[in-house]
């Protein structure tokens, strides 16, 4: 179960220059007081402070609600707050990405967006949607390649970028819009295109917002946004721990959980996090912290403010979610065994399959198997809430680049990140960025779910799905009209970094998945990248 030294190297991925540049605002040494716990208590960052008092008032959290926090509060969130210089990615960052690392990343992918749009038979009304665009590099790429298949480029009615960070909606904007002005409606800003003409660009703070029509063909790209979305962690623990009289609090009012014979033997409880006080004993620190993302902190490090705990009672989220597949039952024989679900990810593939699917109607209970190569058989993970969305004609693509196992379920991925360097997640809360590896199997079963009109491909290495979709070929072509040495020799590193099968590469611990469109009867059609050919 435990997969620390692999973890380890993942998070170096992330943050794969290893140049290690200093974070220029984690303010290390400034500590902001409170008395929680025994006396005055200095926590390292005002997000910090501000969630330790929650957490006395209300109990320890789930790691998703910490992830969120630190994430996306708009009090000081690492991608939410208020922008003093600091930029999350590249060199002079925490991280950089594909897209950062290489145009020719972007460039494939709006290539990939051309094919389906040529094999799906030149649909109009197209959406171009993107979750998590960071500083808007791959869109910005993405656009540039339409913009020179011009009948596609015309077929495209709008595009809607999903952002939480106010900061980095500037940034996009800056760099993907020709114009000052902008419009607002209900949805959120908007203005036109540089690179597709008549086209406007509207920012959104969640898919939910962009409009579904039954005539539109939406292509929706999500490059590492999964592996930013909060997560549970749930541990397998023996039941005998539960004290008879818990009372657990639920949406719906309190119920007490079973005891007795009748209970199994091995329950899931939830990981949940608590601040480090004086008091708190050194033996409750935190699984995580004992397997390795702890001590892949260096002596540089601040000391971490708060720490994992197992649950001592169910919590609504142990009770529900571990129940929603065949897959995490699988493992509850086994002893302490550890696996991580991210409900937010889910319902936003969910969202992904009904825009190009359709839902299910609410009469269709059975779930079918993949259309792809997987023997596996995917079961329902959790029940839609959203309403029935009818598409006669499925239509679209979904394309999900990230990083995780391509089969397993992930376990002890939380990780922090802060100039380029793995860190504990529990370190200067909203300073540093916080991750876990994407369950893309995961994914696969909750998109199959949600829609009848899906079928899911992947997920491959990114190793092949950009070898196949001709990154050499297009290197070569770069470098062909490169004479700069230097130039040259940056293209070069530049592209096989993304492909490299190597630990310190990108092409194996990367993954590419597609959410096509499925129908009744056609013969499967494997997109290109996932071992099909261009058609249309
Ligand atoms: N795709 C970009 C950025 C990845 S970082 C790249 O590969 O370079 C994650 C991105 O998701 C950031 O833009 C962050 O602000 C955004 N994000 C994180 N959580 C979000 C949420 N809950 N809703 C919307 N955007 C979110």
């Amino acid at each position: 179960m435990r997969a620390t030294s692999l973890n380890l190297v993942r998070s170096a991925i992330r943050c794969a220059r290893p140049k290690a540049v200093s974070c220029r605002n984690a303010p290390v040494g400034v500590r902001w007081s409170s008395t929680i716990g025994t006396g005055e208590k200095q926590w390292s960052t005002p997000l910090a402070k501000a969630l330790a008092g929650a957490i006395t008032t209300t109990g320890p959290v789930s790691v998703a609600s910490y992830m969120r926090q630190c994430l996306t509060s708009p009090d000081g969130g690492y991608y939410t707050r208020q922008s003093d210089g600091h930029d999350q990615f590249g060199a002079k960052g925490d991280f950089i990405t594909s897209p950062e690392i290489s145009q020719v990343f972007g460039e494939l992918v709006g290539i990939w967006l051309y094919t389906e749009w040529l094999a799906q038979g030149k649909k109009d009304q197209v959406q171009i949607i993107e979750v998590g665009p960071g500083r808007g590099t791959l869109m910005d790429d993405v656009l540039r390649t339409i913009s020179s298949f011009k009948p596609f480029a015309q077929s495209i009615s709008a595009i809607y970028l999903i952002e939480a960070s106010p900061h980095l909606r500037k940034q996009q904007a800056k760099l993907l819009t020709s114009t000052d002005t902008f419009s607002t409606s209900d949805l959120g800003e908007s203005a036109s295109s540089k690179h597709i003409p008549n086209c406007s660009i509207t920012w959104c703070e969640d898919i939910r917002f962009v409009p579904k029509e039954e005539t539109s063909t939406p292509f929706i790209l999500a490059h590492e946004f999964f592996d930013a979305l909060p997560i549970h962690i749930f541990q397998i623990t023996a039941s005998s721990k539960i004290p008879a009289s818990a009372t657990i609090l639920t949406p719906t009012g309190p119920i007490t959980p079973k005891t007795g014979p009748q209970v199994p033997k091995n329950q899931w409880h939830e990981l949940v996090v608590a601040p480090i006080t004086s008091s708190t004993p050194t033996t409750t620190t935190t699984t995580i912290e004992k397997d390795g993302d702890g001590a892949a902190s260096t002596s540089k490090d601040p000391p971490p403010d708060f720490h994992l705990t197992v649950s001592k009672t169910p919590t609504p989220h142990s009770l529900y979610l571990p129940q929603t597949s065949q897959r995490y039952k699988a493992l509850e024989k086994i002893p302490e065994a550890i696996i991580e679900i991210s409900p937010e990810s889910l319902s936003y593939i969910s969202d992904f399959a009904v825009r190009i699917g359709g839902s299910k109607p609410p009469s269709l209970s059975t779930s079918k198997p993949s259309a792809q190569t997987s023997s596996q058989t995917y079961t329902p993970t959790s029940s839609t809430t959203t309403p029935t969305y009818r598409k006669s004609h499925p239509s679209g693509a979904a394309l999900i680049l990230d990083y995780g196992p391509s089969s397993t379920i992930p376990a002890n991925t939380l990780r922090g990140i802060r100039s380029h360097r793995p860190c504990s997640p529990f370190i200067l809360p909203g300073h540093v960025d916080l991750s876990a590896d994407v369950d893309f199997l995961g994914l696969a079963e909750s998109a199959l779910k949600a829609s009848p009109g899906v079928e899911v491909h992947g997920p491959v290495e990114q190793a092949f799905f950009l070898g196949t979709m001709g990154i050499k070929e297009r290197a070569e072509r770069l470098l062909k009209g490169t004479k700069d040495e230097e130039v040259r020799r940056r293209l070069e590193g530049a592209w096989k970094r993304l492909v490299d099968r190597g630990p310190t590469g990108m092409g194996r611990i990367y993954k590419a998945m597609a959410i096509v469109p499925f129908r009744e009867g056609e013969e499967v059609r494997r997109p290109v990248g996932f071992g099909g050919h261009v058609v249309g």
